[in-house]
C-alpha cells in the first residue's frame, strides 16, 4: 500500500483525545485510496482536520480514518443546525421561521410527486431530529408519522404525535414490510454503516414501498467553487461525499432500484453558495446570529440565478427508490 490514511492523519496533529479508526472502502471494501482533501468542520468552528480519501478501486470519496462513534458525538451539540430549536431572530423571525418550513414544504412537494401520500400512509424519517417534516406530513396529509435519530427530539412542540425511535436506525425494531416510504434527509451522508442502513430500509419497507435520499453532491458546482470549503464536505461528520455515479451505484448493488434521479433536493441551494463563500473569504465558524441579514439580502440578489436551482446541478441530488426483485 502506497499511501498510509492512518500515518497522513499523525501529520494533522489532531486533539489527544480524537480516537480514530481505518475505514475500507464502504463501496467496494478495498483499502487502497489516495489522499482526496483535508476538511474542517466550518460550520460550528470546532477543532479538528479530516481527512477524506479516494478509493483506488472504485472512486468512492470517504472520510478515513474516522473517528470512532464516540468520538463523533461532540460534533452534534445541541446548537447542531439539524436540531434547531425555535428561536427569537428579532424582526427577522418570522422569516427565518417561514425559510425552515419551507424546507419541510419542499420535501414534501418531492415525496407527494413521486409516492402516494394519504391517510393510510406509514411514513418513517430516519435521522428526524426534531421532527418538524413528519409533523408537516402528519397535518397536511394525515399519514402515520415514525422517526429515528440517535438524539431525541429536545422537547419540540408536537414531538409526541411521532413514533420515535433512539438510537441507530438497523438497531431499532421496527416491523418488516410495514413503511410505505422511508425518508433520508441529509442522514445517509453521515451514516457510519451505510450498508447495513439500506439493509434495514429494505426490511422495514413494503413490497411497493420507496426510499427517498437527499445528499450533497460532489460533483457539483458548489464543490467546483470551493473545494475543500465547499460546505458539503462538513467533517468530521460526513462520512461519504457522493458523486452522482458512485450514488447510484451504491443503492443499486444493495437492493434498490433508483426510479427518479434529480440534481437538487429539498435544502435550499443557496445555502451552500452563501455558506461556502463564507468559510472560503472570512474562514471557519459560522455564527447565525451575525449572519442572517446578510444570508437573507445575498438569497434576494441572487433570486433570478436561483430559480434555475433545479437545472444548474449547484449542490444536492435526491433519489426515489423502489426495491428489486
Ligand atoms: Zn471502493
Amino acid at each position: 500500500m502506497s499511501f498510509d490514511p492512518i500515518q497522513r492523519m499523525q501529520e494533522l496533529k489532531n486533539p489527544g483525545r480524537f480516537q480514530f479508526e481505518r475505514v475500507k472502502c464502504y463501496s467496494c471494501g478495498s483499502e487502497d485510496c489516495s489522499e482526496f482533501l483535508i476538511g474542517e468542520d466550518d460550520l460550528t468552528g470546532k477543532e479538528g482536520l479530516f481527512l477524506y480519501v479516494k478509493c483506488t478501486a472504485c472512486d468512492l470519496v470517504y472520510q478515513n480514518p474516522r473517528l470512532n462513534i464516540e468520538g463523533i458525538k461532540e460534533f452534534y451539540d445541541s446548537e447542531y443546525i439539524a436540531h434547531r430549536k425555535k428561536k427569537n431572530w428579532g424582526i427577522l423571525t418570522p422569516l427565518f421561521e417561514w425559510t425552515m418550513n419551507k424546507h419541510d414544504r419542499e420535501k414534501d412537494k418531492l415525496v407527494s410527486k413521486y409516492a402516494r401520500v394519504n391517510e393510510g400512509t406509514e411514513l418513517l424519517d430516519v435521522g428526524c431530529a426534531v421532527g418538524t417534516f413528519l409533523l408537516h406530513m402528519n397535518k397536511k396529509h394525515g399519514c402515520s408519522i415514525h422517526g429515528v435519530d440517535f438524539k431525541d427530539g429536545l422537547n419540540y412542540p408536537g414531538f409526541e404525535k411521532i413514533n420515535f425511535y433512539e438510537g441507530l436506525f438497523y438497531e431499532q425494531p421496527i416491523q418488516e414490510n410495514s413503511k410505505d416510504i422511508v425518508t433520508m434527509w441529509h442522514f445517509f451522508e453521515h451514516d457510519y454503516d451505510p450498508i447495513r442502513s439500506l439493509e434495514m430500509a429494505k426490511k422495514v419497507l413494503k413490497e411497493d414501498g420507496k426510499l427517498i435520499i437527499e445528499v450533497p453532491r460532489l460533483d457539483s458546482l458548489t464543490f467546483k467553487l470551493y473545494g475543500k470549503k465547499w460546505p458539503g464536505v462538513q467533517a468530521p461528520q460526513h462520512t461519504i461525499l457522493f458523486s452522482k455515479k458512485k450514488f447510484i451505484e451504491l443503492l443499486e448493488a444493495n437492493g434498490f432500484v433508483v426510479e427518479k434521479y434529480m440534481p437538487y433536493g429539498a435544502f435550499p441551494a443557496y445555502f451552500y453558495i452563501f455558506t461556502g463563500a463564507y468559510f472560503k473569504l472570512l474562514g471557519k465558524g459560522l455564527n447565525l446570529d451575525k449572519i442572517i441579514f446578510p444570508y437573507f439580502l445575498g438569497q434576494l440578489l441572487l433570486t433570478p440565478v436561483l430559480l434555475f436551482s433545479r437545472v444548474l446541478n449547484l449542490s444536492m441530488q435526491t433519489v426515489v427508490c423502489t426495491k428489486k426483485n
